[in-house]
């Protein structure tokens, strides 16, 4: 286990754009990387992909592998594992994070499948045990109930899959200087049972959740599919996104990809206005995070309330037009 040196992360890239979760994987990864004195080092995979080299250099990582290709210039799983699995057997790393995206999810698996190693999935902070120098990743657990520390004794690379937003991005520092090193993709080894046929994105109506400043969320209480309207006012209003609780999503008014939560989105915006949520424990995992929460709630003994900066008690078929006419 002592020929396994230096911390990685994967910096995923899809359909050509470097995804955020590489910086905040390279803040997660600095702590690590300076804590057991070794090397931050950043890997890519993809279809011209080395322009994104220095950018993370630039971002803290001291090494970059990249592995290019057009034949990987569309994500397989089968085929970005087994390239993964050839540099983890190359190189040898000690830690290796990947984005608990849905990408990252199917990856880091099949990852430790192939590698043979353990993997702790969807962590939300990660540390160094100072005694044995240990990967230690928390998670929660029991429906959000319980934190649990995992860690992985017996194998070499610890790896982990960590959620978005769980890190602040790391800052840039323009010129910073670092390695580049390519690593060849080989059609006949790096194989696959899967036959890539399109790319289908799913139609936006708004803006992207994870990069909203300001969002704008409904519960149980918005009372039908009609009522995310007047939340989507509001939003507009604000420049921002809708979200929902799980309650509006399991009843069928609103799609899953807009869910906070445990087991929804993360997200950190500016401002989080929860409308008609109670706030739970599972709901409020996905948002505690928000610089500023403003709860408008008929219930003031609602847990949401005592955690919100601004806790408005009221029916938000009043409240909302109330706020829209101020904004005006
Ligand atoms: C394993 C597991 C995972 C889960 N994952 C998630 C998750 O990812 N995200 C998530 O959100 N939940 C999740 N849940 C569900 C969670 O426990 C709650 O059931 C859910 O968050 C409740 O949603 P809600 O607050 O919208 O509804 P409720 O708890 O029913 O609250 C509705 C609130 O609306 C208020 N209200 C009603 N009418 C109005 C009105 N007109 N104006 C103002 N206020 C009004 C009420 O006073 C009440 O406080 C999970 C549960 C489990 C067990």
């Amino acid at each position: 286990m002592n020929e396994y040196k230096n911390v990685w992360i994967y910096a995923q890239v899809q359909q050509g754009k470097l995804s955020p979760t590489a910086y905040e994987l390279l803040t997660a990864g600095r702590k690590l990387a300076d804590a057991l004195g070794e090397k931050l080092v950043a890997v890519l995979v993809g279809y011209e992909v080395s322009r994104f080299a220095q950018d993370l250099i630039e971002h803290g990582a001291d090494l970059v592998y990249v592995c290019e290709d057009r034949a990987l210039e569309n994500y397989l799983d089968d085929v970005y594992a087994k390239v993964l699995t050839d540099l983890v057997h190359t190189y040898k790393p000690n830690k290796f994070l990947l984005p608990a995206t849905n990408q990252g999810r199917a990856l880091s698996a099949k990852t430790a499948v192939f590698v043979g190693t353990g993997l702790t999935a969807d962590a939300t902070e990660v540390t160094i045990h100072t005694e044995d120098g240990q990967l230690y990743a928390t998670r929660p657990t029991f429906g959000g109930n319980l934190m649990a520390t995992i860690t992985c004794a017996h194998t070499r690379p610890e790896m982990c899959s960590l959620r978005p937003m769980s890190y602040e991005k790391a800052p840039r520092m323009e010129g910073r200087k670092g390695e580049i090193i390519s690593f060849p993709y080989q059609a006949d080894k790096h194989t696959s049972l899967v036959k890539f046929l399109a790319f289908i994105k799913t139609e936006e109506d708004g803006l992207d959740l994870a990069e909203a400043e300001v969002i704008v969320a409904g519960g149980r209480g918005v009372g039908k599919p009609e009522g995310f309207a007047l939340l989507k006012k509001l939003a507009d209003r604000l420049g921002g996104a809708v979200a929902a609780s799980r309650a509006p999503v399991d009843s069928g008014w609103i799609d899953y990809r807009y869910q906070i939560g445990l087991t929804g989105r993360t997200v950190k915006p500016k401002l989080y206005i929860a409308c008609g949520i109670s706030g739970q424990i599972q709901h409020m995992a996905g948002m505690s995070g928000s610089d500023v929460i403003v709860a408008i709630n008929k219930d003031p003994n609602a847990p949401i309330m005592k955690v919100a900066h601004y806790a408005v008690e009221g029916d938000l078929y009043e409240v909302i037009p109330s706020m829209l006419e101020t904004l005006k």
